[in-house]
This record gives C-alpha cells, sequence and structure tokens, in this order.
C-alpha cells in the first residue's frame, strides 16, 4: 500500500486570480500536514501568475483551456491527476460552489468520506475531525472517521484569513490531457457581475437590503449607500426570488457566506437562514421598522425607523464628509 503524507489543497482560479475560499483552505491546511508536506494544486487556464504567489512547499499547475471554467468532470480530472502523483492524506477544499460540489463528488469516486462545510479541522492521531456549525449556526458538532485512503474535507467560507502571497518552494506542470467525450457538460453560458461590481465575499464593507425596500427601483438607495462607502451590494433571499436583484448577491444559507468588518442590513428581518451567511460580520449595523425584528438581536447599532428617510439622509451625511 502507498504512503500517504501531507495535504493537497485545491487553487481554484477566477479572473486571473486566486479565489479567496482557496486561500483560506490554504491558511486551514498549514495546520494539518502532520510534518508531510503542504502541496497546492492550482487549476485553471492561463494561470502561471498564479502559481507563482501561493505559498506552499510544491505547487503543482493544472493548465488547461478545458480548466477555464469550472466542470466537475474538467477539475475532477485535474485533482485525480495530483492525488496519484502526491497522494496526500488529506485534500481541501475552499467552500465556493464548486468546491462544495467537488468534495463529495470526488469523495464518492474514491470509495472515501468528505468533511464539508468544516469551521476547524484536526487529526487526532489518525482521525481527521471537522467542527461544522448545525441548527443554522446555534451548534457546532465534531464529526470525524478514520480515513483508509485519501480523505476529503471542504473548509466553510470566510471562516480562515486567506493565505498571503509568498514564493512557493517549487513549481511543477502537472499535465491533463482531454479526450472527446471527457466534459460530460457543456457550459453555455456564465453571468459575471458588472465590471467594477464590488467582490461580496472578499467586501469589507456590505450594504445588504431586504424585502423592506419595497421595490427593484428602491434598490438604488442600497446602491447609493455601497457606493459612499465604497461597499458591496448584498441581498437576501426573499429579494433574489422576486427578481430585484441577480443571484450572485445572496446572502446567506443558500447564498453566500460573508465576513465583512461594517455590514448594512437594511429592511432584512433577520431569518436564520439569512444570518447564518453574515454573522461573521465584525460590526452590523440594521435599519428596520419594526423594533421587534430578530436583526437587532445580533447588530451592534440599531437603528428603529423607515429606510425611506433615513437612507436618503444618511447617504447625503456621508457625501458631505467624503466631500
Ligand atoms: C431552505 C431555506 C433556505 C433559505 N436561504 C436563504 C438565504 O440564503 N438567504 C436569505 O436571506 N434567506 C434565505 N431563506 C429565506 C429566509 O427564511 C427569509 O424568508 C428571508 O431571509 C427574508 O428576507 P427579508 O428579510 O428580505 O424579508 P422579510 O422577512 O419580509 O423582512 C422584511 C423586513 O423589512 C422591514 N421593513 C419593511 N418596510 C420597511 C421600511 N419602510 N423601513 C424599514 N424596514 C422595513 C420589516 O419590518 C421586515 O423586518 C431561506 C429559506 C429556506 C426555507
Amino acid at each position: 500500500m502507498v504512503e500517504l503524507s501531507g495535504v493537497l489543497v485545491v487553487i481554484e482560479t477566477s479572473a486571473g486570480d486566486a479565489r479567496d475560499a482557496s486561500l483560506e483552505a490554504l491558511t486551514a491546511a498549514r495546520e494539518l500536514t502532520g510534518g508531510g508536506s503542504l502541496t497546492a494544486l492550482v487549476v485553471g487556464s492561463g494561470i502561471e501568475a498564479v502559481a507563482g504567489a501561493i505559498q506552499a512547499d510544491r505547487v503543482l499547475i493544472a493548465d488547461a483551456p478545458e480548466l477555464e471554467r469550472y466542470t466537475a468532470d474538467g477539475y475532477s480530472k485535474a485533482i485525480e491527476a495530483a492525488i496519484e502523483s502526491v497522494n496526500p492524506k488529506l485534500v481541501l477544499l475552499g467552500g465556493t460552489t464548486s468546491g462544495r460540489d467537488l468534495g463529495p463528488y470526488l469523495s464518492a469516486k474514491a470509495g472515501a468520506n468528505c468533511l464539508s462545510d468544516c469551521v476547524a479541522l484536526r487529526w487526532d492521531d489518525d482521525t481527521l475531525v471537522g467542527t461544522r456549525p448545525v441548527y443554522q449556526g446555534k451548534l457546532l458538532s465534531d464529526v470525524s472517521y478514520v480515513p483508509e485512503s485519501t480523505a476529503f474535507a471542504v473548509v466553510r467560507g470566510g471562516t480562515f484569513e486567506a493565505a498571503e502571497a509568498g514564493q512557493p518552494g517549487s513549481v511543477e506542470s502537472l499535465p491533463v490531457e482531454f479526450s472527446a467525450g471527457d466534459l460530460r457538460v457543456e457550459l453555455t453560458d456564465v453571468t459575471i457581475p458588472p465590471a467594477g461590481a464590488v467582490d461580496l465575499e472578499g467586501a469589507e464593507t456590505i450594504v445588504a437590503g431586504g424585502r423592506g425596500l419595497g421595490s427593484q427601483e428602491n434598490f438604488l438607495l442600497v446602491e447609493q449607500l455601497a457606493e459612499a462607502l465604497g461597499g458591496a451590494v448584498g441581498a437576501t433571499r426573499a429579494v433574489t426570488d422576486l427578481g430585484w436583484r441577480p443571484h450572485y448577491e445572496q446572502i446567506g444559507q443558500t447564498g453566500k457566506t460573508v465576513k465583512p468588518k461594517l455590514y448594512f442590513a437594511v429592511g432584512i428581518s433577520g431569518a436564520v437562514q439569512h444570518l447564518v451567511g453574515m454573522q461573521g460580520a465584525e460590526t452590523v449595523v440594521a435599519i428596520n421598522r419594526d423594533p421587534d425584528a430578530p436583526i437587532f438581536k445580533l447588530a451592534q447599532i440599531g437603528v428603529v425607523g423607515d429606510l425611506n428617510e433615513l437612507l436618503p439622509a444618511l447617504i447625503s451625511e456621508i457625501q458631505a464628509a467624503r466631500g
């Protein structure tokens, strides 16, 4: 039997950059090598510059046009090739939509287990222990197993600090050849946030709006406040379901997990499914006309009032203060 050692972290790329969630997984991985080495697999197309800035003992580059966009078939082929070359004890993925898709997929193919949505991970001797939030983040539960082959885990986004750029120990190309029929899914369309839009998952300031805005048009107030603060716009599921805002702006259980320094919740009731996506924010400011709205339990600053009056006043004060 081949001896397994160290950790392999999958670094996803987007528009020529490593994705934050992957860099967070890289941070988590450092604690888990158990004396073995830390290998990063950078996946994408035209990604040499990204690979050169990943702080790992060894960096493998799977660079192919077929890997420009995520498909489970394409990425799993690259990762399986890396596993064969590295024989890691553990493969760690970031909590992106694709990472959450790949972890269970790869582990099922390998007949192994995957610990998903982990906010902490450790080895207790040969037992891999993952800590996961349950009941909408009200409790933490430890899940564990003793892997008999390479184990898989997915780290929850926004939990670990993203690893800083640095010099890799070595950089090698990992050839991945694709033949007809390898990719069973054809990607026909990708919706990309408009240029200039601030990335929600990496944003330090977020202004999120809820159904209390009353209409799609009224979201202009949220956009203006976000612009005045140099922040990103977020939304609740009620809003994205109504079609007022695109789905990539949704925050919460079935949307994005964010961890900004400042989070404005405007016209948002504070349902648990929303809170799990933003409870890592350092400071929450809530504006709601209902003094009993659950969001006030989480907010450090709560303003009870009508957003239609408060937001225009706040926006012009901030604009005036910023000159
Ligand atoms: C399986 C599942 C997954 C889900 N996933 C998510 C998720 O990922 N993200 C998410 O957000 N939700 C999610 N939800 C939905 C969630 O349960 C709530 O329905 C949703 O978050 C409510 O959105 P809201 O706060 O915008 O709307 P509401 O709950 O309708 O709240 C609107 C708020 O606006 C206030 N308001 C109204 N008018 C004004 C005014 N003029 N001035 C000031 N305040 C005003 C009201 O007092 C109220 O508190 C999920 C639900 C389920 C079942």
